[in-house]
């Protein structure tokens, strides 16, 4: 499949940096060897003076794998694009500079802040309208703004030099794939819309527990948390894609809609101490692997008292999920790597006597990366027709063959807002979690321990059943 883009080049400044060579460049990769940015130009930029060679070079590197596998057309565009592609130094922060490269590159451009959070706040208030020509398209990078006032105030910046629809704030968690995955099953089906509900559904719950630790990321983790990282932008957003009303199209508009709705709905109640938890991981061993105590890791300050595990119950007051929790979940070093969002439903008002067995409530498991579907139910098992026994019917959801930057930039190159946050829903992620945080800070909920490959402290609602 070959398709033109309707960006013409794509900026990456922090050229030189982690996500440019670890996840951009490969997601791009894949895109191109597949024909699916044709006739793209390729620039980077960043404040080392990089000669041409050594960017030359990180994008060798990053093609290699896809070159090795790709189709004539997909070779010919991977070395146009390497061939094409040119370093710019520059300081973004710099009055003039970013500008001043903006006004060389074929336009549309997509700018692609691999930077800093600060670093690329700065380079935003360094540009005026009249810099940034039309058809711009800005791409912003996780976390997106430290709170809400933050976050609002970076929304600000951006809305003064782009229309909201030229603006991803990018959410790599959640590919296209995944979102239509979740929207397929839940308004393609007679069955399950009309006991998606309070009166149906006993209790939702999405998970996200990692098996790596730090890996060496201190310096960012330690001062975020599980509760940042994970659940304030990604968790959050699969919630909202679990609970929002019908919407009538998956455009953007319909669809973004429906999830700034359904969060500006949703908040997490005191008490804290019972609704919030946090812990950090100790010592222990995955797969045979030791995993050093979190407070000793190379660059964490044990002070900050920062969570590796996080979760938090949130209600949705709206008139479809009153009083079903929705609980949201999120670590790292757990003995069981768990991606999914799980449904309980509650029980049959009444089990005709007679029957014996298991009775348990049906639940509806949709694992993420790779997506699947599990309905556990009760049948008749074999043998005794009266024994009850559960049965567990399975399927794998549609799959979209690129990396997930590759999802992300595909959207980005095709003028295709859908898998962006929006203004408002980045800034409600916020509000959702400030009082928890805030509750945190102060020490109101205790920071508990659990070794490194075990499934977590006991008696948390979203651990993994024995
Ligand atoms: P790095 O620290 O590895 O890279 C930052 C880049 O910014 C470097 O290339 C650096 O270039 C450049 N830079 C810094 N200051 C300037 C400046 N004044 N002018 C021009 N370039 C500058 O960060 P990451 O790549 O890890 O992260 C980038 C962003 O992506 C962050 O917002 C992060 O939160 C987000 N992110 C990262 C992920 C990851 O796995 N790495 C995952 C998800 C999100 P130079 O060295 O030349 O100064």
């Amino acid at each position: 499949m070959t398709s033109q883009t309707t960006v013409k080049t794509l900026l990456i400044l922090g050229a030189s940096g982690d996500l440019t060579g670890r996840l951009l460049l490969p997601g791009l990769a894949r895109l191109v060897a597949r024909g699916r940015a044709d006739g793209l130009t390729l620039a980077g930029a960043g404040s080392d003076p990089w000669t041409p060679e050594q960017w030359l070079g990180r994008i060798e590197e990053s093609f290699a794998d896809e070159d090795s596998q790709a189709d004539a057309h997909g070779k010919r565009e991977l070395k146009r694009i390497r061939q094409e592609s040119a370093y710019h130094q520059l300081d973004v922060t710099a009055e003039g500079e970013l500008a001043g490269l903006l006004a060389q590159l074929e336009g549309p451009v997509a700018v692609y802040f691999a930077l800093p959070p600060r670093v690329s706040q700065l380079a935003c208030e360094a540009l005026a309208p009249e810099d940034v020509p039309a058809g711009t398209r800005l791409v912003m990078e996780k976390p997106f703004g430290s709170d809400e006032h933050s976050a609002r105030h970076l929304n600000k910046t951006l809305a003064g030099l782009v229309p909201e629809d030229h603006i991803h704030r990018v959410d790599h968690f959640l590919g296209k794939a995944t979102v239509l995955n979740i929207l397929g099953l839940r308004f393609a089906n007679t069955f399950l819309e009309p006991v998606w509900n309070r009166q149906h559904i006993e209790k939702i719950e999405i998970i996200f527990d990692e098996d790596l630790a730090l890996e060496g990321r201190a310096r960012y983790y330690d001062g975020a948390g599980a509760l940042r990282d994970m659940i304030q932008s990604h968790l959050l957003q699969i919630m909202a894609l679990m609970a929002i009303e019908p919407p009538a199209s998956v455009d953007e508009r319909d669809l973004r809609d429906a999830v700034a709705t359904v969060l500006r709905a949703s908040s997490v109640k005191a008490p804290y101490r019972q609704n919030t938890r946090r812990a950090r991981y100790t010592a222990g061993s995955i797969n045979s692997r030791k995993i050093p105590d979190y407070a000793r890791e190379d660059g964490v300050d044990a002070s900050r008292g920062t969570e590796t595990l996080a979760e938090v119950q949130v209600e949705i007051d709206n008139w479809r999920w009153q009083g079903v929790p929705f609980t949201l979940r999120s670590g790292k070093a757990l003995g069981t790597k768990r991606k999914e969002a799980v449904v309980t439903f509650r029980p049959v008002p009444h089990l005709p006597k007679g029957f014996t067995g298991v009775d348990a409530p049906n639940q509806l498991r949709i694992g993420f990366g790779p997506d699947t579907l599990q309905f556990d139910v009760d049948v008749n098992g074999p043998g005794d027709v009266l024994s009850l026994d559960r049965a567990t019917l399975q399927a794998e959801l549609s799959a979209s063959g690129l990396l997930p930057y590759g999802e992300v930039l595909e959207g980005v190159l095709a003028g295709d807002p859908l898998l962006s946050v929006r203004a408002d829903t980045a800034e409600d992620c916020w509000r959702i979690l400030a009082p928890v945080l805030k509750s945190w800070t102060a020490g109101h909920v205790p920071l508990e321990e659990y070794p490194a490959g075990t499934p977590g402290p006991e008696g948390w609602p979203g651990a993994a059943p024995a």
